[in-house]
């Protein structure tokens, strides 16, 4: 039996990961190790009780005793606490999805490859701001990291049988996100409402609206330079509004590999759960003829600052990529809760980045987890300070 566990089970992904387990024989196929989630004590129980979990447990510590509650009468045991997240990430699982929102989701991931997991990636806070850690406590632990995020899924997917060094870019498709037709004077008022309206893809909140600040795409970049291991000037972005080509490699031969399917994350989860064998997967086929065409265009600099911020961050390398995480995780709960506009975000990011750029260890390789979080919680101080200025509160 394949013993699993999935972190930020209530989520969008979880749910998803959820969806696919059940539909793939759930307990009776699964032995379930762990399941967390963030604040939904009641759905994490329902599923705890599906799955027939060993352990639950729920982000927030006030959640323990509710959690105990509806977990009554089942042999699933209940936990809470940031604590008890990375103790459930050094379990015995040997498939762990990582799809907790945030750099919260870094140490329990990483407590999960220790122990020698799979780790199914969709949390890529972790490649972004500890690329280099994550890999190196792969090799040490002989364990592996499969993408999950449509595009690196799309990306390994192409790969499959090729050698990387024979590859000459990779071509991340964006769809653009729920403004990407709005004029440039209009960005300034966007509300979190239309950020939220994305065009194509059903996502947790935070991410739709990266994906309408292109804060996601930023962050996918990076991304796909650590897990890749491919230099910045290699990753290249392409606006693709109706997202069906998830993203591309190009060989040095001028061949482009494309992975092609409808926009739902269960291509990319099942992918990851069932490699390297491929199973009948409930998604909705493509119908290239009713489909018609596909379209692109060059992304615009000016309206997307994050991008150029992401090339920034990786030319600095060493903690950047955790500071720039961290002021894009403020940024993003200040827009949300309406204090910022939609434009101050990549405003504040800047300027945290120059801000911290300035510290001795900014560009210096983290040496361990704690390092990574001494930056993060510097930077969202910062930032912090930043957005109260910003917002004029
Ligand atoms: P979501 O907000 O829908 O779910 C996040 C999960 O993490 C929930 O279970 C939530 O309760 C939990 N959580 C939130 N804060 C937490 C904390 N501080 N500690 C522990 N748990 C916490 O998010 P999502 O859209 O499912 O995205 C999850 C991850 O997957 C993100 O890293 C995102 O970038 C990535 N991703 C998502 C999609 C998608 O289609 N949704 C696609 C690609 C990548
Ligand atoms: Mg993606």
């Amino acid at each position: 039996m394949k013993a699993i566990s999935v972190f930020g089970a209530t989520g969008s992904i979880g749910e998803s990961t959820y969806d696919l387990l059940m539909r793939q024989g759930g307990a009776e196929v699964y032995r379930t190790v762990a399941l967390t989630g963030g604040k939904n004590i009641a759905r994490l129980a329902e599923m705890a009780r599906a799955l027939r979990a060993e352990v639950a447990v729920i982000a927030d510590p006030a959640g323990l005793e509710d959690l105990r509650a509806a977990l009554a009468g089942s042999d699933c045991e209940a936990a809470a606490g940031p604590q008890a997240l990375v103790e459930a990430g050094a379990r015995d699982a040997t498939w762990v999805m990582s799809a907790i929102v945030g750099a919260a989701g870094l140490a329990p991931g990483f407590a999960a490859l220790k122990q020698g997991a799979t780790l199914a990636l969709a949390n890529k806070e972790s490649l972004v701001t500890a690329g280099a850690l994550l890999l190196e406590q792969a090799k040490a632990s002989g364990a592996r990291i499969l993408p999950v995020d449509s595009e690196h899924s799309a990306i390994f997917q192409a790969l499959v049988g090729e050698d990387i060094a024979a590859v000459e870019r990779i071509i991340l498709t964006a769809s653009g996100g729920a403004l990407r037709d709005w004029p440039m004077e209009r960005l300034a008022k966007a509300k979190l409402a239309d950020a939220l309206q994305h065009p194509n893809w059903v996502m947790g909140q935070r991410i739709t609206v990266d994906s309408a600040s292109m804060f996601n795409k930023a962050l996918e970049v990076i991304e796909a330079k650590e897990y890749f291991g491919v230099t910045p000037d290699q990753v290249e972005v392409i606006i693709h509004p109706e997202s069906i080509i998830h993203s591309m490699v190009g060989y040095r031969d001028g061949a482009i590999m494309a992975h092609l399917g409808t926009p739902d994350m269960r291509h990319a989860i099942g992918y990851a759960l069932n490699w390297p064998e491929r199973e009948n997967l409930p998604v909705k086929r493509l119908d290239l003829a009713e489909l018609g065409r596909l379209t692109f265009r060059a992304p615009d600099d000016a309206r997307y600052p994050a991008l150029r911020l992401a090339r920034e961050v990786m030319a600095a390398g060493g903690r950047s990529g955790a500071v720039f995480n961290a002021a894009k995780e403020i940024a993003l709960d200040h827009f949300i809760a309406g204090w910022i506009g939609f434009l101050d975000m990549g405003a504040l990011v800047e300027e945290v980045l120059t801000r911290m750029a300035g510290a001795n260890d900014f560009g210096l390789p983290p040496s361990c987890l704690a390092d990574v979080q001494d930056m993060d919680q510097r930077a969202r101080a910062v930032a912090g300070d930043i957005a109260v200025k910003m917002s004029g509160r």
